[in-house]
């Protein structure tokens, strides 16, 4: 049983992509959410960190502390084998100032022309982090998917790369897959799913 108002939940992104995922892999859980989305609060987070985990640790922090909230936050990205793990933790700046997915993807194939089966393998990793509102780091997860870059960009859902990225179980790309399929596989889902315990015994 539920004692008093529970604790609003904020995710800390501003990427609308990420976001959906979040929102719908948190939704069954019950507990209340909401994004940074207008709240003058919120702050610009430079993501200083040389890994996953300490940019989404950042993240987590530096908002919980800014909205003196509980926060969720996650940094992701495609880790490349034959790029020697980029584009990484840069991931959403591959093609620089004003990256857009589309110019990133572009110079993702533009990287990986001449390449092909295995020797375009790559995976998703994506790490999340869990801010009390003191801004103290109560959690962390980490979830991964793998998959290949394929030659051509198919499909029109998820977001990023995932019009590139081919999930060999399903030889589909995420753009092509139902979400619901992205839901249960994906780095994020995965992620999600491993700090769901923490998240119940914190803010329900
Ligand atoms: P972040 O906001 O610094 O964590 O950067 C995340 C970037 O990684 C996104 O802008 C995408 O380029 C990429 N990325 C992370 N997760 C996904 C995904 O699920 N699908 C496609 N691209 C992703």
């Amino acid at each position: 049983m539920m004692v008093g108002a529970p604790h609003v939940l904020v995710l800390g992104t501003t990427n609308a992509g990420k976001l959906r995922e979040l929102v719908e892999l948190l939704e069954p859980l019950g507990i209340p959410c909401r994004s940074l989305a207008g709240d003058p609060r919120a702050v610009e987070v430079e993501e200083t960190g040389g890994t996953f985990a300490e940019n989404a640790a950042l993240k987590a922090a530096t908002q919980a502390r800014a909205l003196d909230a509980w926060v969720l936050a996650e940094d992701s990205g495609l880790v490349v084998s034959a790029l020697d793990g980029a584009p990484g933790i840069y991931s959403a700046r591959f093609s620089g100032h004003g990256a857009t997915d589309a110019s990133n993807n572009a110079l993702l194939l533009e990287r990986l022309a001449g390449r092909r089966g295995a020797a375009r393998a790559a995976h998703y990793a994506c790490h999340a982090a869990l801010a009390d509102p003191a801004g103290r780091i109560v959690a962390t997860s980490s979830g991964t998917c793998g998959g290949l870059i394929a030659e051509t960009p198919s499909g029109t859902g998820g977001f990023g790369y995932d019009p590139l990225f081919v999930v060999p179980e399903y030889h589909r790309t995420f753009g092509d897959l139902a979400a619901a399929v992205k839901s249960v596989i994906s780095h994020r889902a995965r992620a999600l799913r491993a700090i769901i315990p923490e998240l119940a015994r914190h803010l329900r």
